[in-house]
């Protein structure tokens, strides 16, 4: 059987293909302005983003962000239920990329492609050859490998199949610049003297960030130890609140010196409630990742104008895990990892 991906896929430095480089994150800089300049579509996307309003807003430490950027509106609405998905295309599969679209290899497992309806400047996806489904067991190392192989220029995050991804049945990480995400500045300085320490060891440090308006639990160490413990915190949220196929949350990795700095923000609804309200009270956000690193994502002037920080904390703080699950979580969490670093 012929590769669907031959074609698809273009070699930095190869006749018509993007700018010759030395690493993959090299490679990026050069990537995303050379499919734009193939691909109308991500041309217009990327000269809109500089007219996208935003607005600063008194959540979390530095402060959140609310955007309004219209071109979100299908990612925003996507109905993700298994039936909806089942009867449509699935649009991460190359069979049914826009005929313009081409994509930089990942390894022999996946593609980078970028991001047509962006949210940020050079967002990407990082898409699985395979036809297999969003889940956190099979994305854990693509999302570890990437935040290596970026290293720090971007940051990769994951949507659980509930948790924001508007392609369930298709694994994919997306990513955007390393630095950006306010929630990400907040872990890069390391545990304040306010946050919950959970592990301290040679390889590896764990604790759950306070005052963001929002569970965010932090690991920063060797990128096995923190795939390792990602994968225990998984596991520990499945039994803190479980849901299926897999507890709700959603990742953010990114090379740091000591390794891999990744953050895991524990859910506990797809949406708010009021994303499903008729009338005045309606307001449009459908948190991921970016959202709840502190970039939150609206498609309606009149939900941008209503998101003022009592919205913004009350949106997150009605999809994250609530307070005493956290506490839970960080605990059980700290006992299992401890057990690692302390000689038996
Ligand atoms: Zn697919």
């Amino acid at each position: 059987m012929s590769d669907p991906w031959a074609g698809r896929i273009v070699a930095p430095g190869s006749p018509g293909g993007p700018p010759a480089a030395g690493t993959l994150a090299d490679a990026l800089e050069g990537y995303v302005a050379w499919q734009a300049a193939r691909w109308p579509r991500l041309a217009g996307a990327r000269a809109a983003l500089p007219g996208v309003r935003t607005r600063e807003v008194e959540v979390g430490r530095p402060p959140c962000r609310v955007q309004w950027n219209p071109a979100r509106t299908v990612s925003t609405t996507a109905r993700v239920d298994p039936e909806t998905v089942a009867a449509r295309p699935c649009f991460l599969c190359p069979s049914a990329l826009p005929p313009e679209e081409r994509g930089l290899a990942f390894g022999p497992d996946a593609v980078i492609l970028a991001n047509p309806a962006p949210v940020l400047p050079d967002h990407l996806v990082v898409v699985a050859r395979d036809h297999v489904p969003q889940a956190v067991g099979t994305a854990l190392p693509l999302l570890v490998a990437a935040a290596v192989a970026f290293g720090g220029r971007f940051a990769a995050f994951y949507n659980g199949p509930r948790s924001g991804a508007s392609a369930p049945d298709h694994l994919h990480l997306q990513a955007v610049r390393g630095g950006v995400l306010p929630a990400e500045r907040a872990a890069t300085a390391g545990p304040g003297p306010g946050d919950c320490p959970i592990v301290r060891g040679p390889d590896l440090e764990a604790w759950g960030l306070e005052g963001q308006g929002r569970p965010i639990l932090a690991f920063r160490g060797t990128p096995g130890q923190v795939e390792a413990a990602l994968r225990a915190a998984v596991e520990v949220l499945g039994e803190v609140r479980p849901d299926a196929p897999e507890p709700l949350l959603n990742l953010l990795a990114v090379g740091v010196p000591e390794g891999v700095l990744a953050l895991l923000f524990p859910r506990a609804a797809h949406r708010p409630a009021c994303f499903h309200e008729e009338g005045p009270g309606r307001c449009l956000v459908s948190p991921g990742a970016v959202d709840v690193a502190g970039e939150v994502v609206s498609v309606r002037e009149e939900d941008f104008r209503a998101l003022d920080a009592a919205l913004v904390a009350r949106i997150l703080s009605e999809v994250s895990l609530d307070r005493p699950r956290v506490r839970i979580l960080e605990d059980r969490l700290s006992r299992r990892l401890e057990r690692w670093s302390s000689p038996s």
